[in-house]
């Protein structure tokens, strides 16, 4: 019960939901919904609502915060490498191992361990 995490939607509380009524006769109110999981933007919203509300009222500036895009970006072989994990496909060094980089502008593949797909700053991308 201790573990429940409130939806951060700025508006959550004013939506009239059975769910959302809480408290004992006579001061029920409608509240900010807790859960212990929730499944909309990155597990801190209850539902798209309340996602699009707080991009509504914090959008522009977290992006602004976080850096605005002001250039074309450009998809190059450079920056092309995706990791992929294919049942079908086997290193031939390590015949237990289905993870793979693949490059989707050429199409070359290369091994990855499990460890390394899991990590998410390794990357064989260079630049943007
Ligand atoms: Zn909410």
């Amino acid at each position: 019960m201790s573990d429940l995490k409130f939806c951060q939607g700025p508006e959550c509380h004013t939506y009239h939901t059975k769910d959302r009524l809480k408290g004992t006769k006579p001061n029920k109110t409608y509240q900010t919904r807790r859960r212990s999981s929730m499944y909309y933007g990155g597990g801190n919203f209850c539902d798209m609502r309340c996602q699009n509300d707080w991009f509504q009222k914090f959008g522009d500036r977290a992006i602004n915060y976080f850096g605005r895009t002001t250039e074309v970006k450009h998809l190059t072989e450079d920056n092309a490498w995706l990791k992929d994990y294919d049942y079908n496909w086997r290193d031939d060094n390590n015949p237990k191992s289905n993870y793979r980089f693949v490059n989707s502008i050429t199409k070359e593949q290369r091994p990855l361990t499990e460890a390394q797909y899991n990590d998410s700053n390794y990357t064989l991308n260079t630049g943007e």
